[in-house]
């Protein structure tokens, strides 16, 4: 086997993020995004123009994508549908299944779209495809089945899909190396708490449950999405507010969540404002917690017993208070906290629970990248999983 690299791409629709990373040792040799394709007065007029400025970008960096042994092209698609449940090797059948998926995830498979085809014109490598929802297929029906009507479900493909699932099996699997525990002894909780959030439950390596649903926007208090709402708030808002279809959709996914509370989406202002004394950002940070705590809970009694909570992405691996206030009180479920564990800053994974803690927690670090340069190459050699 070959340990060349692997180009993990992120498209979106106007951005194009890149990393160059080598799976066996998680080395990344580059990365970066261009940005703000197709806008008016850029100069990267499209996808294939993104790929062109990427190859530039990396030859700057000392690095030409001919020369260094590329493996693969791996790409991260948000939305697999009910029939990925794997990375899949793309063709041009593959791609216009993803295609067919763009009503799903209006805001994402589009570009993944346009950025796969960029890519494939240009790289003579295999391209591989990654699902953020794979990880979810595995939920009992009873978990990803909403009570609505069954045909019409069925027609319009409705279900709880999940997302962010590449972190949640990263993660997941870290965890147990970290613990030092076969996965499949292992009930865990993920929570990954980023811009956007998902908690995962998931028994023995496999998720059964989580909290994004047919869209991301359900589930967590988010920085910019609402999460869980009353279903008939959108009629509501419609008859009282006259706002239509796309302006509810807009308001819940772009100015609510932390930001719509608080006025801020990123968690340090929040933290910052709450420190200064904002009665609106405590109250955000309140309900962030509040949300969190009622998925921990559900959780907690769909496994039955719990192993390890994690907190992993960009707030849960940095932001102490958030994680004590999670636990705060659960002492009876077996679930706390060691101060100074928790309070002391670190980049690599770690147990922030008193040793003997019936449930251990821990702080990993997300890669999602590397998730999907291995899984890539994991499909190169042994050819699709069972
Ligand atoms: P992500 O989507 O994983 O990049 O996470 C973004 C969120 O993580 C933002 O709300 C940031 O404010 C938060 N975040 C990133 N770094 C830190 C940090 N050092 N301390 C607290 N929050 C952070």
């Amino acid at each position: 086997m070959t340990d060349g690299p692997v180009l993990v791409l992120n498209a979106g629709s106007s951005s194009l993020k890149y990393q160059l990373v080598v799976p066996g040792s998680g080395e990344v040799r580059t990365k970066g995004l261009v940005e703000r394709i197709g806008e008016d007065g850029s100069d990267v007029a499209d996808h294939a123009a993104a790929v062109e400025q990427l190859r530039r970008r990396l030859v700057e960096d000392g690095v030409d994508l001919d020369a260094v042994g590329l493996r693969a092209v791996g790409h991260r698609v948000v939305h697999g549908g009910p029939d990925f449940s794997d990375p899949v090797v793309l063709t041009d059948a593959v791609v216009d299944q993803i295609r067919d998926l763009s009503p799903l995830a209006p805001l994402h498979n589009p570009g993944a779209v346009a950025g796969i085809e960029a890519a494939r014109a240009r790289l003579a490598v295999p391209h591989v495809a990654v699902f953020d929802t794979a990880f979810f297929t595995t939920l009992p029906a009873a978990a990803s089945t909403y009570a609505l009507p069954r045909e019409l479900a069925e027609q319009h493909r409705i279900r709880r899909y999940g997302m962010h699932g590449t972190s949640h099996r990263y993660v997941s699997r870290a965890v147990a190396a970290l613990v030092g525990r076969p996965l499949e002894e292992l009930d865990q909780v993920v929570l990954h708490l980023g811009n956007g959030c998902s908690a995962s439950a998931v028994r023995g390596g496999r998720a059964v449950d989580t909290s994004m649903g047919l869209t991301p926007l359900q589930g967590l208090v988010m920085g910019t999405r609402s999460g869980d709402v009353d279903p008939g708030l959108h009629s509501y808002l419609h008859r009282e507010a006259g706002l239509s279809v796309e302006e509810v959709d807009d308001l819940l996914n772009k100015r609510s969540g932390l930001k719509g509370l608080s006025g801020v989406n990123d968690f340090r202002q929040l933290q910052e404002l709450r420190a200064g004394g904002d009665e609106h950002a405590a109250l955000a940070f309140d309900v962030y917690v509040h949300r969190l705590k009622h998925y921990l809970g559900a959780y907690l009694v769909q496994l039955g017993r719990l192993d390890v909570l994690t907190f992993t992405a960009g707030v849960g691996e940095n932001n102490a208070a958030l994680r004590a206030a999670v636990v705060e009180g659960l002492d009876g479920l077996g679930l706390s906290v060691d101060a100074e564990r928790n309070g002391s800053p670190g980049r690599e994974a770690r147990v922030i629970s008193p040793d003997g803690s019936p449930v251990t927690v821990t702080v990993v670090p997300t890669n999602e990248e590397l998730e999907i340069a291995r899984q890539t190459v994991a499909l190169l050699e042994t050819g699709p999983a069972g």
